[in-house]
């Protein structure tokens, strides 16, 4: 390395991941006031707060969220957990020992070897600290039952009798190959998304025990691989809410939007516009009789679309209707509407979720193209756009996936959710003006001498109990510098300690904006303070 290279990497300085950023005061103060917003009035609908792991087995992802979809085919951050290098060493060498016929010693050897490796991995499979996917099960299986023929072979003294060696040989094949596939950790992906999480709680921890619904709600950090622009990262934060199990009331429906509206409403979001529409469900009566109608409509169309609609006429016709592409539009919106083709039930459905939203006071608009591409959404769903976020306007999705917790292993269960990005509902109320946050201490406490410095530390934990914010320098400093001090910290009073105020037992006020300044005993400024505080709160 030259001299040149050597400074530059000194000198290389470390910065967040593409995508991803660090959230800062003052602006932390708005993310907690909206998530402290969340806590109140889901608590008022009776939900609860799990708090959820952020990875899982990538399969719980892949199954969920669809293996066609981007978050699953381009966007996970997916990872092997824990390989075992002592195992990984020994499966190496196991696939690459050189074994010949004549080469007896080498035989005895990999014999050993495989069988070592089998008995370490068996317990670790066990405890599911290696992969025990479908995959990775049916290889073991094979370098199993690969390694017990090897054997018979060999007591058969297939080494002396040559219509044995080729089955032999084969075998030796079949253990090495089989051996490739086995993953010795597990694969993991960084969640990016919730809802997964939640279902496979629910089914882990038998909630369907208790009384239903379950009604739950997370915030948190979720992960995904795109392209960073305003409104769009790599880690985002999502609060979401889950209401899993009982019935498939439309009153659940109406509420779960009702309670969202009302939280955006608390929040102080502006201009957000909530779209509904109802996507029937998986039936040839309902949802599959429209994508049937849908892919022959689209066939007509093919050569007028672009490349990523011609593909999805094929993978998922639905999601066509989400294309933004200017030149799809017009031909979009000739295509056949699902309201059309839905069944009795859920048309009956659709219209008493509307019915309810009203009687809530909940205004919506309707939007025939906003689907959901997996077989076990169903019925209702929902979005919710707000001003001045640019291309990246959703600021909340949801929907009801009535059939989710069972395609993950559980019992049939009803449920619905949504999930709110909330960078985006930050972004939206800071554009609006709304996102305004206290910023600044309520008291600095300027003091001079080592009599007022005790008086100054008394004076600072008293005040910090009736909950001020307080700044006390940790050095002494000249009343001129301190009180800039507290002007740059944007503080609204300064206390005053020096030796005359301590022994007179008199503490000077100084407020800041105004520059007023008056003198107090200990109680009445406590009580001063005090009203100051309830008229700003
Ligand atoms: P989804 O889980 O894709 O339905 O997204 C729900 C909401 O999360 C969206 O409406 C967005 O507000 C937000 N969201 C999704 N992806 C991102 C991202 N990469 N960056 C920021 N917010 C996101």
């Amino acid at each position: 390395m030259s001299d040149a290279t050597a400074k530059k990497e000194e000198r290389h300085k470390f910065q967040a991941i593409k995508g991803t950023r660090d959230l800062m005061p003052p602006e932390t103060e708005l993310w907690n006031r909206v998530e402290q917003t969340a806590h109140e009035i889901f608590a008022t609908f009776g939900y609860g707060e799990i708090r959820l792991p952020v990875f899982e087995e990538t399969d719980l992802f892949a199954r969920s969220i669809g293996l066609n979809t981007d978050v699953v085919s381009k966007e996970m951050y997916t990872f092997v957990d824990r390989p075992l290098e002592d195992l990984e060493k020994l499966k190496e060498q196991i696939i690459t020992r050189p074994i010949g016929l004549v080469n007896i010693t080498n035989l005895g050897i990999f014999d050993g070897e495989v069988e070592h490796f089998l008995s370490e991995v068996k317990p670790l499979f066990d405890r599911e600290e290696i992969s025990r996917s479908p995959e990775n099960a049916a290889a073991l299986r094979s370098v199993h039952l690969a390694h017990q023929e090897m054997r018979r072979l060999l007591l058969d003294r297939a080494l002396s009798r040559p219509e044995l060696q080729d089955p032999l040989v084969a075998q030796i094949v079949e253990i090495k190959n089989e051996m490739r596939k086995v993953l010795l950790g597990n694969v993991l992906t960084m969640r990016p998304e919730a809802t997964a999480s939640v279902c496979r709680a629910y089914i882990e921890h038998n909630m369907q025990q208790l009384p239903q619904p379950v009604k739950l709600y997370y915030m948190g950090p979720m992960f995904r691989r795109e392209r960073p622009q305003k409104g769009r990262y790599r880690q985002f934060y999502q609060i979401g809410a889950e209401i899993l199990g009982g019935t498939d009331a439309p009153g659940i429906d109406a509420e779960v939007i009702e309670m969202l509206m009302t939280f955006f409403d608390k929040v102080g979001l502006q201009g957000a516009t909530l779209y509904i529409n109802s996507i029937g469900h998986n039936a040839e009566n309902c949802r599959r009789g429209y994508v049937a109608k849908l892919k022959a409509a689209l066939e007509k169309v093919k050569d007028k679309l672009g490349p990523d609609s011609q593909r999805r006429i094929d993978t998922n016709p639905l999601r066509v209707l989400d294309s933004k592409l200017e030149s799809e539009q017009a031909i979009i919106a000739t295509l056949p509407h699902i309201a059309d083709h839905l069944c009795d039930e859920c048309k009956t459905h659709y219209a008493e979720v509307k019915r309810q939203l009203q009687v809530r006071g909940v205004l919506y608009q309707e939007n025939w193209r906003l689907v959901r591409g997996l077989d076990y959404y169903m019925r209702t769903t929902f979005e919710i756009t707000a001003p001045g976020l640019g291309s990246q306007n959703a600021v909340c999705g949801g929907g009801r996936y009535d059939g989710l917790v069972e395609l993950l292993g559980g019992t049939p269960t009803k449920g619905i959710g949504f999930a709110i990005g909330e960078d985006r509902l930050i972004l939206s109320l800071q554009e609006s003006g709304k996102g305004q946050v206290q910023q600044g201490r309520d008291i600095y406490v300027a003091w001079m001498g080592e009599k007022a410095h005790a008086t100054a530390i008394r004076a600072a934990k008293d005040l910090r109990k009736v909950g001020f914010s307080v700044e006390l320098p940790p050095l002494e400093q000249k009343f001129g510098k301190a009180l800039s001090q507290a002007d740059k910290l944007g503080a609204k009073f300064a206390l005053i300690l020096g030796d005359n105020e301590v022994s007179e037992g008199l503490w000077t006020l100084k407020t800041l904006s105004t520059g007023e300044q008056s003198k107090f005993s200990e109680p009445d400024l406590l009580e001063f303070l005090r009203q100051q505080k309830n008229v700003s709160s």
